[in-house]
């Protein structure tokens, strides 16, 4: 058995930990060919849909990963799914190393009685329509006035920051503008937050709080079940800044946004659709029963759920902090490794702790590189032709950045065939 480093490595999976493990790895083996293949025609995983349209600073770690695919160093494989395009097995005959970086994304569904009663919606089906999720397209709920969001992490605030900003708040974003336009026509004024913690052991971040203090006309209250103890900074931090929040003064408020912490939903009650939220104990001074027209759930994500897993039915996919290793030759990282907990530092983390691992094993002579491994090349020709490459892509990206409208940044397209027929023309 000679040492020499896998020649051809699968990474399935363009989200953040995708790329960056494919960066490690480049950056150790030069000589190696790296082809990382995506379901969708783009890449970028969650970065593309799933992180806000307004908050394109964290969008723009994707300008690093452009480099690599951009220079050659790193092969895109768009628009191949494994599981239905080509098995795994298969894949794992043609590659020396397969690294699975599939994300896992589903969320966790509202369970308390009248939960399936038209108007509760996951965040999951906002988020996917203002970041016009292809494959499947899903359009923008109605929402109406009276908006309760369940939740306080990070997802519930970008839920609270889309009902209360206004089109002109989307400037240099890349929303999806039929989705804007629908909500805007009649959007949300009352809007409750429910958090079953207190503010002390809430989710969000304290930045993620202020940044709601910067969107104009909107009076922000709230009620805090148990304050945070001397010790924890953290929860201080995040008193004080929904403490600033509730200062701002505001003489003509468009939209009102009520956080109740220490609270949670235990029915949702209406004939055929929402029409009141009932708190198990209402915190004293609370009304126990809200009036609403849509149930937001921003309350996490399932971690076992199947999601795109169909191509790795046999492995054991429950989440794991420590080893990426699957099998002989086959790792995981990122959510599909941990779980969909964490932003992308955290994936940037994971990805270089395997790629670590993955280097220890190939310099132990575990992993090595085969003759009868073809990698990419050696894939069916009708797969590498419905394939969309880097250059591609590159198309996709000048025909949506063409179409953006005024003060926007760019368009994406909603139809999975209309990019194909862009990144094939
Ligand atoms: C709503 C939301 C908002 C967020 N906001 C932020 C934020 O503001 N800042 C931040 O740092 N983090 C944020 N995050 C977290 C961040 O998006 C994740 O930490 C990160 O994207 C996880 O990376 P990943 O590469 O493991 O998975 P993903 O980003 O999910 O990437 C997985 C990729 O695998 C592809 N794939 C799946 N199955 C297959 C298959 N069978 N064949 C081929 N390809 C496949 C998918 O198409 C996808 O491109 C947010 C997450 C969500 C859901």
């Amino acid at each position: 058995m000679s040492n020499t480093p896998p020649k051809h490595i699968a990474i399935i999976g363009s989200g953040p930990s995708g790329c960056f493990v494919a960066q490690s790895l480049q950056r150790a083996w030069k000589d190696s060919e790296i082809t990382v293949f995506d379901r969708f025609a783009v890449p970028y995983g969650l970065i593309r849909y799933g992180v806000a349209a307004d908050h394109q600073h964290t969008k723009a770690i994707t300008r690093q990963f452009d480099r690599m695919f951009a220079d050659g160093s790193v092969r895109f494989a768009g628009n191949v799914e494994i599981g239905t395009d080509i098995s795994l097995a298969q894949l794992r005959e043609r590659f020396d190393l397969v690294i699975l970086a599939s994300g896992r994304w589903r969320d966790r569904h509202l369970s308390v009685p009248g939960s399936s009663l038209k108007g509760v919606i996951p965040s999951g089906d906002i988020i996917n329509a203002l970041n016009a999720v292809p494959r499947p397209s899903i359009p923008l709920p109605e929402i109406g006035e009276r908006v309760v969001v369940v939740g306080a992490g990070n997802v519930a605030i970008d839920m609270v920051r889309f009902l209360v900003k206004t089109a002109a708040d989307y400037a240099g974003s890349d929303v999806a503008p039929g989705a804007l336009e629908q909500y805007l026509a009649a959007p949300a004024s009352a809007i409750t937050v429910l958090s079953r913690s207190p503010i002390a052991t809430a989710k969000a971040d304290v930045a993620m709080v202020k940044e709601l203090g910067k969107i104009a006309g909107v009076r922000y209250t709230f009620a805090n079940s148990s304050p945070a103890t001397e010790d924890n900074a953290l929860g201080r931090k995040r008193e004080d800044a929904f403490a600033a929040l509730a200062e701002i003064e505001v003489d003509e408020p468009r939209a009102h946004v009520h956080f109740v912490f220490g609270a949670e939903p235990s029915k949702v009650t209406g004939a055929g659709k929402v029409e009141q939220v009932h708190l198990g104990a209402a915190p004293v001074g609370e009304a126990s029963v809200i009036p609403a027209d849509t149930v937001i759930s921003a309350i996490g994500f399932d971690a076992n759920a199947p999601g795109h897993l169909n191509y790795a039915e046999e492995f054991d996919f429950t989440p794991a902090e420590e080893s990426g290793k699957v099998d002989e030759g086959l790792y995981r990282v990122g959510w599909l490794k941990r779980g969909p907990v964490g932003a992308i530092p955290a994936n940037r983390a994971d990805s270089n702790v395997v790629a670590k691992e993955i280097l220890a094993a190939a310099e132990s002579g575990e992993l090595t590189a085969s003759l009868d491994r073809g990698g990419f090349e050696s894939l069916p020709e009708s797969l590498r032709a419905q394939s969309v490459s880097f250059a591609a892509w590159q198309k996709i990206d000048a025909a949506e950045t063409a179409a953006a409208e005024t003060d926007r940044i760019r368009t994406k397209l909603l139809d999975h065939e209309a990019m194909l027929d862009i990144a094939h023309s």
